[in-house]
C-alpha cells in the first residue's frame, strides 16, 4: 500500500478556499477589486452580521455575459491573464481567477451580472462550489455577488472568526482602505441588522478630502511630495509636520495602485521623518509606489497583501535619502486640485 493518496477534488478546494479567505474581510477585499477591475464608478456593500451572514457587494462595472457567469466561480477562470508572460506585467487587482472560486466553495454564493451592451442580466446561484440554477433576472447594469453563509461547510474556520462587531471593524478597515487606491469611486459600505446603519459613504473626490473623511484630520493638513528616482516614483501625501499623532495607524502604502501591508517601508520612512516629525509623533496619510510592472512581482502572497520589488534596495535607499533631502530643504507642498 502507498503512503499518499491525491486529495478528492472536494478537499482540495476547501483548503485552497482558506488560504484565500480568511474572514469576510477578505471576500469583501476579493470582490471589491473585482469590481475595480471592472471598470466600476460606484460601489456598495451591504454585510448582515459583521458579513457572516451575508456580504453583498454591487458595482456599476462592465459585467458578465451568461458565458462568463458559467465559468467565473470555477479556479484558474480569469479574463485577465492569458499567458505565464503576463503574470510579470499585471495591471489588474486579480490574475489568478482563484477568488470567486474560492468564496464559492466554502459559501452559498449569487451572482447577478448585466455585461455592457447585453438586453439580459442574468443570476447564478452556487452552493459549495456546486452550481444551482442559472436564470434571467432585473438588472440594470453592472454585477452584484452575494455571499451567505460564510464557512457553512467548513466549521473549523468558521470558529476562528471573531464577534460580528469585530469582523465588521475588520470590514470596514478595508473599505476605507481600497477606497484610498481610487478616491474617484463612489463608495458605500452598510450593515443591514434590525436597522439599517451606514458606516461609511464617499461621494468620490479628491484624495485629501478622502483622507479628512477617514482620518478626522483636516485636509488642509495634508501636504504631497514627490520623489523620484528612476524607474521609480513614489509620492507621500501626508500631514505636514505641524500635525502629529501618537499612532502609526494611519499610514496606508500603495504600489501601482494596489493597497498592500509593508512593515519594512513603514518602517524606513518612519525612521527618515523622525528628525522631522519628532521622537513620539507620526504622519497620517498614504505612500504611493509607482514602479514599472516588471520590476514587481505580486503573485507571492494568497490574499496579495504583498508585493516583491526586484530591487528593493533601491527603492528603500530612494525611500530614506529622499524623505530626509525633501523634508530639509522643506520642499513639500499643498495642492489644491489633488487628482482633479
Ligand atoms: P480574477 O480576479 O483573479 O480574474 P476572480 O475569481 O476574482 O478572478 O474572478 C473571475 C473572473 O470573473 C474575472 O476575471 C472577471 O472576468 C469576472 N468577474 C468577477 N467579478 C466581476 C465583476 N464584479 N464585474 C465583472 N466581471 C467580474
Ligand atoms: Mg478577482
Amino acid at each position: 500500500m502507498p503512503k499518499i493518496s491525491i486529495l478528492p477534488e472536494e478537499i482540495r478546494g476547501k483548503i485552497a478556499a482558506g488560504e484565500v479567505v480568511e474572514r469576510p474581510a477578505s471576500v469583501v477585499k476579493e470582490l471589491v477589486e473585482n469590481s475595480f477591475d471592472a471598470q466600476a464608478s460606484y460601489i456598495r456593500v451591504v454585510i448582515k452580521e459583521g458579513g457572516l451572514k451575508e456580504i453583498s457587494v454591487y458595482d456599476d462595472g462592465e459585467g458578465m455575459d451568461l458565458e462568463d457567469l458559467k465559468l467565473c466561480y470555477h479556479h484558474f477562470a480569469t479574463s485577465k491573464i492569458k499567458n505565464l508572460a503576463d503574470v510579470f506585467k499585471i495591471v489588474t487587482y486579480g490574475f489568478r481567477g482563484e477568488a470567486l472560486a474560492s468564496i464559492a466553495q466554502v459559501s452559498r454564493m449569487s451572482i447577478a451580472s448585466r455585461r455592457e451592451g447585453q438586453d439580459i442580466a442574468y443570476q447564478i446561484e452556487v452552493e459549495g462550489g456546486q452550481e444551482l440554477n442559472i436564470k434571467p433576472v432585473n438588472l440594470k447594469k453592472g454585477t452584484v455577488v452575494v455571499v451567505r453563509d460564510l464557512f457553512f461547510n467548513l466549521p473549523a474556520r468558521k470558529a476562528f472568526l471573531k464577534s460580528p462587531k469585530t469582523e465588521t471593524l475588520k470590514i470596514t478597515e478595508v473599505v476605507k482602505g481600497l477606497s484610498l487606491s481610487h478616491p474617484e469611486i463612489r463608495f458605500e459600505l452598510k450593515t443591514q441588522d434590525e436597522k439599517e446603519k451606514i458606516l461609511f459613504s464617499w461621494e468620490g473626490g479628491t484624495l485629501p478630502r478622502l483622507l479628512q473623511k477617514i482620518t478626522g484630520i483636516d485636509q488642509k493638513y495634508f501636504k504631497e511630495v514627490r520623489l523620484e528616482n528612476p524607474p521609480y516614483i513614489i509620492d507621500l501625501i501626508l500631514t505636514d509636520t505641524s500635525y502629529t499623532l501618537p499612532h502609526t495607524k494611519y499610514i496606508w502604502i500603495f504600489v501601482n495602485q494596489r493597497w498592500i501591508k509593508d512593515e519594512k517601508i513603514v518602517k524606513i520612512l518612519l525612521t527618515a521623518l523622525k528628525p522631522f516629525y519628532g521622537n513620539l509623533g507620526f504622519p497620517a496619510g498614504v505612500v504611493f509606489i509607482k514602479a514599472p510592472y516588471h520590476l514587481i512581482d505580486v503573485n507571492v502572497h494568497p490574499a496579495k497583501w504583498e508585493v516583491r520589488f526586484r530591487d528593493e534596495k533601491a527603492l528603500h535607499q530612494l525611500l530614506s535619502s529622499a524623505v530626509e533631502k525633501i523634508f530639509s530643504e522643506k520642499k513639500f507642498f499643498y495642492r489644491e486640485t489633488f487628482y482633479d
